[in-house]
């Protein structure tokens, strides 16, 4: 219960003062973010009797009744990131893959470069080496829903229940909740961003869409990436979901380009 509850007070205080800073990249081991301040303080009187728990039964019981998260609850994502400096992000969706998210995870090892990979929780479940493996390379792991539904279609026990879920299967799994979460497609609403700040999440979206889920070639999405590089750009690609060499092809070509042109790939880091 006490978890939960600092867990909470945590989340509502990072989702009214998140602060983005760049990660240092240079071999410094993860950290986790430390709490805000205020969460010394206890959570709000609201939340003190009745505290939100993700922590769900199968989900066919009773889904526990969420109440709107404390303002200010974003109503968009993060689509850059605008104080990390000289750097980008890359993120990864829709796995663990054992086809190809170890190849990702050997390049990015390569060249000691950390990445968020933004998990589905029915993959995450089937390949839980793969996550610590994630987890303990210093990724960022997030949250990306368990089936990845399209989320405006769901109720709010629905979009409670696909995020629930799989914030918990990633805890199970590498010691931590995820502090962030992406919308399947993209595609947010109201309730996804009140449901995940509640959860103490983040959303995130992108800058750059690669395209990979498309098969466009390898050349095209590495010419993707170059010609939105810029400082604060998010990129997305994807590491399941289908044949990804191409996603894994590009990656060994584009990454050693940007890091030669100066850029650092960064993960950001909520405090
Ligand atoms: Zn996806």
């Amino acid at each position: 219960m006490r978890r939960t509850l600092l867990r909470l007070a945590a989340g509502l205080g990072a989702a009214s003062l998140v602060r983005l800073v760049a990660a240092d990249t240079a071999g410094t081991p993860f950290r986790r973010p430390a709490a805000p301040s205020d969460a010394a303080a206890g959570p709000p009187a609201a939340l003190r009797t009745k505290p939100l728990s993700y922590r769900l039964s199968p989900m066919t019981a009773n889904t526990p009744h969420y109440r709107p998260a404390a303002p200010p609850v974003r109503t968009r994502p993060f689509e850059k990131l605008p104080d990390i400096g000289h750097a980008m992000v890359l993120t990864f969706d829709d796995g663990p893959d054992p086809l190809y998210t170890p190849h990702i995870l050997d390049t990015l090892r390569k060249h000691d470069v950390r990445a968020m990979f933004f998990l589905c929780g029915e993959m995450a479940n089937d390949n839980q080496d793969l996550v610590r493996r994630i987890s303990e390379d210093g990724h960022t792991v997030g949250n990306h829903s368990w089936t990845h539904p399209l989320v405006t279609k769901l109720s709010r026990a629905g979009i409670t229940d696909e995020l629930g879920r799989t914030s918990e299967v990633i805890e199970k799994i590498t010691g931590a909740p995820p502090l962030w979460y992406r919308a399947p497609y993209g595609a947010w609403n109201r309730n996804s961003f009140e449901i995940g700040a509640a959860m103490g999440m983040e959303p995130m979206a992108w800058t750059v869409d690669t395209l990979d889920w498309t098969v466009p070639g390898t050349d095209s999405i590495v010419h993707r990436v170059r010609e939105g590089a810029a400082p604060g750009v998010v990129v997305l690609s994807h590491d399941a979901g289908g044949n990804r060499s191409q996603s894994v092809a590009a990656l060994g070509r584009y990454l050693p380009e940007l890091l030669d042109e100066g850029y650092r790939l960064t993960v950001p880091q909520r405090r």
